[in-house]
């Protein structure tokens, strides 16, 4: 079984892109038209042998074959890294250090504005925070729900800061979408199927959280659920896995930094906060992932993290953060490009 990916020419006419789905669905295959970073594509599986049929039609520019499960997110199809824009100015990829920045949840007022104001001022591009939280007990906080949802688009307001935050039902999609510059899939939901259908059809980014007893190659077929359904802005997040280790609350995986780039073109993220789980963990695990070719952190901050109704062992205070920024900007500038493409994907090139 094979797939078949058919890149249409920029400007290539519905009937040219009605015409390649008829086709191949006449030869048996599976098809489907989705929309890439490239442009509009064919994707199609099933028994092919000659392709030129499909080479000579009119609006099809490439055809490629790969064995990829994830055609869409894998590098045979396109090999550039992509960048997403979270907002005018604001993106993740293209070689700058994105930093996302905020409390595990929006508590309260002051709470949000004090923490928006502060990251801001150390330098983070967008402002995190949990209006639904997924957590493992029903009685503990569950999030303020919409009400959070507006203190957030407050502190938006007040900061210019992209808001990032959790979404955790596929019925809270389509009201979310006005109010949110990206949504976040946490490690809980990274397999609700169609929590991923449902944001593959809208257009603000994904930030997908690699689940935490993900496999890369789960992950990233998560990932192609949403590009498949035409939604091409998926940012990946690692946020450490489950191992036997009781001392830190996950094992976080920073050879999956190097790995995806080898495998994908989309950019990745490190969440040394859940991935580590203690406060004094994450300013090293937060080099160590730019060192490794992260785009970007994404990190809990807290003004008062004793307080914290959730995860206030993994935050860091204002100061902390501001203090961590000051080292990211070191590092950043020391490591000019970044570690190489080429060598990042010659060294992590696995079968
Ligand atoms: C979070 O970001 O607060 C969170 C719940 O993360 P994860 O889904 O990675 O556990
Ligand atoms: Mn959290």
């Amino acid at each position: 079984m094979k797939r078949v990916v058919a890149k249409m020419r920029k400007g290539a006419t519905k009937l040219e892109v009605a015409q390649a789905l008829r086709l191949m669905e006449c030869r048996k295959l599976e098809a489907r038209f989705v929309n890439h970073p490239d442009g509009c594509m064919v994707v199609a599986e099933g028994e092919v042998k000659d392709l030129s049929w499909l080479e000579g039609l009119a609006g099809v520019e490439e055809v490629v074959e790969t064995k990829s499960a994830f055609p869409l997110a894998s590098r045979d199809v396109r090999a550039t890294p992509t960048t997403v824009s979270l907002a005018p100015g604001v993106q993740i990829g293209g070689g700058e250090v994105a930093v996302i920045a905020g409390p595990c949840a929006v508590e309260d007022r002051d709470q949000i504005l004090t923490t928006a104001e502060s990251v801001k001022a150390s330098g983070a591009k967008a402002l995190r925070g949990g209006a639904y939280k997924p957590r493992t007990n029903p009685y503990s906080f569950q999030g303020l729900g919409s009400e959070g949802v507006s203190l957030l688009e407050e502190a938006r307001s007040l900061t210019g800061l992209p808001i990032v935050t959790e979404v955790m039902a596929p019925e809270d999609v389509e009201w979310l979408l006005p109010h949110v510059d990206v949504f976040q899939v946490g490690s809980r939901n990274m397999q609700n199927f169609s929590l991923l259908k449902t944001l593959g059809r809208v257009d603000k980014p994904v930030l997908l959280k690699r689940g935490m007893m993900a496999t890369i190659d789960e992950w990233l077929q998560a990932a192609e659920y949403v590009l498949a359904g035409g939604n091409s802005n998926v940012i990946l997040c690692e946020r450490g896995i489950r191992c036997f280790e009781k001392r830190t609350r996950n094992v976080l995986d920073l050879s999956a930094v190097p790995l995806i780039k080898s495998l994908s073109h989309l950019p990745i993220v490190v969440d040394p906060s859940h991935g580590t789980g203690c406060r004094n963990l994450v300013p090293s695990m937060s080099l160590a992932a730019i060192a490794a070719g992260a785009d970007g952190l994404i990190i809990e901050v807290h003004p008062n993290p004793e307080k914290a109704l959730s995860d206030g062992d993994q935050s860091l205070t204002l100061s902390e953060f501001a203090l961590l920024m000051e080292s990211v900007r070191q590092l950043a500038s020391v490591l000019p490009g970044r570690v190489k493409e080429e060598v990042l994907c010659s060294s992590a090139s696995v079968a």
